[in-house]
């Protein structure tokens, strides 16, 4: 059976987030399918690389190894990329819905006439039957992921053509070391056999790198204030819980439209998805599109002066009141009480 492959994205020889997830995740996928799983490395400096994409379950790694393919360029990775999955004729193909795998994704599967699903929140193995022809498809990948303005969550197959290709956002899938480490078998690859003289016509010839000033994705605890927070002042309230929790600051789009918070903050479909141990929703009604990035966390608390808010039917506390009420409370006390 064909495999499936994952695109490992990498920066001066780390390996970015979404790739382990991606790994983590496709070797639940190789392991439903009894099939293995593969691993693309691409770039300058990768000696060694196997073991951690191993750790995360890789059976084979692709390493193409050199200056050339490094920094990140579209061409000549798509060139490379397209060549490995012509001659290996992955199943499943899978890249991170960062700007990398968004650049990457779609220019490989319009070479390949293979379509793709972008921004996928879940994957998993199924079947299908045709409607028309009564035909079955067993083994499918479903490709998951809001629809129609987060309204409908819609399953996504790719009956008729291979691979069948998705990008996922990072921190929606779990990043986890495999309990059985793949084999983690190291294939050369000579990318000249790929390339040409004209996937290189883009030179870079300066990088700025800057950091993000605002992290709220690895926040093991996280206080996350909505519209109903009334105002930037109030937010103020939300500095001041997280600076006594060593939390950090997370938004909704309601309260970044408001201008309460920046964008960098802002939880949800649009914004950054996170699996904080403790999530803190005030004055957050919990749309599908918020939820979406925030509904994995470990525990959720919820203030809200609506007893029937959408939040409550998915939190763990319900505190009903004011958050210019709640929040100066769990303030004092979280003071008063912490050593
Ligand atoms: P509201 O829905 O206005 O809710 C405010 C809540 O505060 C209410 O439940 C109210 O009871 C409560 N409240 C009011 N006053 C108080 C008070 N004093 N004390 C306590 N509680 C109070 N949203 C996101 O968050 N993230 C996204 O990434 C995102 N992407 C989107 C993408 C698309 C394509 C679309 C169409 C929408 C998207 N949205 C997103 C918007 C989403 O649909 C909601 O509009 C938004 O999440 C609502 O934000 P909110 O809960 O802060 O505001």
């Amino acid at each position: 059976m064909n495999n499936i492959f994952v695109y490992c994205e990498i920066e001066d020889g780390k390996v970015a987030d979404v790739s382990l997830e991606l790994l983590t995740k496709g070797r639940v996928l190789a392991d439903t399918l009894g099939c293995e799983l593969e691993a693309l490395a691409l770039g300058h400096n990768l000696a060694g690389i196997e073991k951690e994409l191993a750790e995360y379950g890789a059976d084979r790694v692709h390493v193409a190894d050199c200056e050339c393919l490094a920094p990140y360029r579209t061409l000549p990775h798509a060139a490379v990329v397209c060549g490995i999955f012509k001659e290996e004729q992955p199943q499943i193909a899978l890249f991170g819905a960062t700007p990398v795998g968004r650049d990457l994704g779609p220019r490989v599967s319009s070479t390949l006439h293979s379509g793709l699903t972008a921004d996928c929140t879940s994957l998993e193995i199924g079947s299908h039957t045709d409607v028309k022809s009564g035909k079955e498809y067993k083994d499918l990948l479903y490709q998951i992921r809001p629809a129609f303005g987060g309204n409908i969550i819609a399953t996504i197959i790719n009956p008729d053509h291979r691979p069948q290709m998705a990008t996922v956002r990072e921190g929606v899938m779990k990043k986890e070391k495999a309990k059985t480490p793949g084999k983690g078998i190291v294939k050369k690859v000579d990318p000249k056999k790929y390339v040409n003289d004209a996937d290189f016509v883009v030179r870079i010839i300066d990088r700025q790198i800057e950091e993000r000033k605002i992290n709220i994705k690895g926040a093991p605890v996280i206080v996350a204030g909505g519209y109903g927070m009334g105002s930037k002042e109030n937010f103020d309230l939300l500095f001041e819980l997280a600076d006594v929790l060593g939390a950090e600051v997370g938004a909704s789009r309601a309260a970044v439209d408001a201008g309460m918070a920046e964008h960098g903050r802002q939880v949800g479909q649009t914004g950054v998805t996170v699996r904080p141990k403790l999530y803190i929703a005030c004055g957050i009604s919990g749309q599908i599109q918020h939820t979406a990035g925030m509904d994995q966390s470990s525990m959720i608390i919820s203030i809200n002066t609506d007893p029937d808010a959408p939040i409550n039917k998915i939190a763990d506390y319900a505190i009903t009141g004011d958050v210019t009420e709640v929040i100066p409370k769990m303030i004092k006390y979280y003071k008063q009480n912490s050593k």
